[in-house]
């Protein structure tokens, strides 16, 4: 399932076609939709914007598309009328001069007013998304220190969309790792130092992540592996789906385990556990 990094490089693709364009045709599959198809003709789009995993459409009107992929949703940007052959079902197109926005299989999609967004169920019981250029590492600091944060483990707590938006399986395996913490550590576990240090590897890690195309190992780690012809899948994480393989940065063991059915990879030997947080 995408995350947070994989949105927004689909949302840049959309973006690259649709900023600044008129939308000189479109269609709505959904039954719901379609008699807005009228307000969106021949209006602007303002801009792309990813929150989590919701994508939302702005226009130079008072409306905005949101859409969800949920886990079955495909964006497809082809030009214009180029449709890819494919057995699912279009919901929304929306068509500028020389390109085509395609959505297909999804149905969480609404046409909202801006103010109707801030009251949207999802939207507004989301946290900050993770690659938001405001969000500053202090500011995440602050959230893990809040009280509706604080004493719940880092392995549980990385994957609630309302902490943060965007954070999937591999994101939290890798950024709680790269902060050298136990997953089963929580946030009032943690000293100063250990905080700002985990505050800091999720802001880094999410953003690598999406500059890199989905690479969250070191920059220098990935690039020797691959000059030693590893596959991409042997280079692109330093911990996640890794089970049994060396620890890239301290040799140890990478141990799988699972919670609430989804696979969680550590070091035991380089992520700190409780006693040695007591201990030290
Ligand atoms: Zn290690």
């Amino acid at each position: 399932m995408p995350e947070g990094p994989e949105i927004r490089r689909a949302a840049d693709k959309i973006a690259a076609v649709l900023e600044n364009e008129v939308i000189e045709d479109l269609f709505l599959g959904l039954g719901r939709l379609k008699k807005f198809r009228r307000t969106l003709m021949g209006t602007r789009v303002r801009s792309i914007e990813t929150r989590g995993k919701a994508l939302l459409t702005h226009f130079n009107t008072d409306w905005t598309l949101y859409s969800h992929n949920q886990l079955y949703g495909v964006w497809h940007v082809v030009d214009r009328g180029q449709y890819p052959t494919t057995k699912r079902t279009l919901r929304v197109a929306l068509h500028t001069a020389r390109h085509s926005a395609l959505l297909y299989s999804a149905s969480d999609i609404w046409v909202l007013t801006n103010k109707q967004l801030t009251t949207h169920p999802f939207l507004s019981r989301i946290g900050p998304d993770i690659l938001d250029t405001s969000l500053t590492w202090r500011a995440l600091l602050s959230r893990l220190t809040d009280p509706r944060f604080k004493r719940r483990k880092l392995a549980t707590l990385y994957l609630d969309q309302q902490f943060l938006a965007g954070i999937g399986n591999y994101l939290r395996s890798e950024i709680i790792h790269d902060a050298g913490l136990d997953p089963t550590l929580r946030p009032i576990d943690l000293n100063r130092v250990q905080l700002g240090r985990l505050a800091r590897s999720t802001l880094t890690i999410s953003k690598r992540s999406y500059t890199s195309g989905g690479i969250t190992n070191k920059a220098g780690i990935a690039k020797k592996l691959k000059s030693q012809g590893k596959s991409r899948a042997a280079y692109r994480f330093a911990i996640f789906d890794r089970e049994g393989e060396c620890c890239y940065r301290c040799g140890g063991s990478v141990i799988r385990s699972t919670l609430n059915s989804r696979r969680l990879y550590s070091c035991a030997q380089c992520q700190t556990s409780l006693f040695e947080t007591q201990s030290g």
